[in-house]
């Protein structure tokens, strides 16, 4: 643990985060802010999939026709996407990722590969658990579709679908999570984008830093 926060004290500041939740939630826009403020190097598995289908690789490939289905693309291909991308992470750097983990199988190869790296990481869960809520999120990514071009924003059903995914794929890994005593931090969806990013600045990232800063000053004394 020592060795850990004084490694980390040299370069990096601000705990390694998660951010989790269903399509719309507004991962991408708390990322965008947080990146801005606190220099987090984004790993972001939706865009990483975009990248492979765009420049038509092997993985690319096979990713598109889920991805156009609103399903999830396979465990082998996106841990072999993401398994990529994690390795350009400089050790200093404090990733923010964003879509990874999204099934069990994910979740357990994540948590080993950051526990192999010596990294603890805070998990941030914008939530969306009423109907009502549920329907703000599709309301807002038929909006995002008029402006993103991404092909999997432009048919309702699919959008309908990836949030069905979501509820019976994906929001299991949060459970997972409880169940083994991971501490997450949970806010709703809907609300102001700034009041959403202030408390994740504040609950999260602040509170880390000091926690960091205790240890190491308990063991100064
Ligand atoms: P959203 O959160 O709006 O669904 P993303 O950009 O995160 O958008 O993901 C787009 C698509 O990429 C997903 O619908 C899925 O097909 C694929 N994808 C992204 N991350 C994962 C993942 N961790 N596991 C499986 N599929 C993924």
């Amino acid at each position: 643990m020592a060795d850990k926060i004084e490694q980390r004290e040299v370069g990096v500041k601000y705990p390694d985060l998660v951010l989790f939740g269903p399509p719309g939630c507004g991962k991408e826009t708390q990322g965008n802010i947080l990146i801005e403020k606190f220099g987090y190097v984004r790993i972001s598995t939706g865009n990483i999939c975009r990248e492979h289908v765009k420049a038509q690789t092997p993985l690319g490939l096979v990713a598109q026709e889920y991805m156009y289905a609103g399903e999830l693309v396979p465990d082998k291909i996106i841990i072999q996407m993401f398994q990529e991308e994690f390795k350009k992470i400089p050790g200093d750097a404090s990733p923010l990722i964003d879509g990874f983990p999204r099934t069990e199988d994910q979740r357990q190869l994540f948590h080993e590969m950051m526990t192999k790296e010596g990294r603890d990481y805070e998990v941030v869960a914008l939530t969306a658990n009423t109907e009502d809520e549920e329907k703000a999120l599709v309301e807002r990514l038929v909006e995002r579709a008029k402006t993103s071009g991404r092909t999997d924003d432009a048919d309702p059903d699919v959008i309908r679908n990836r949030l069905k995914v979501y509820n019976e794929k994906t929001g299991v890994v949060l459970d997972r999570w409880k169940a083994e005593n991971k501490n997450i931090h949970k806010h709703s969806a809907i609300g102001e984008i700034l009041g959403i990013s202030e408390w994740i600045q504040k609950e999260v990232v602040e509170k880390y830093s000091q926690r960091v800063k205790d240890v190491l000053d308990q063991e100064i004394s």
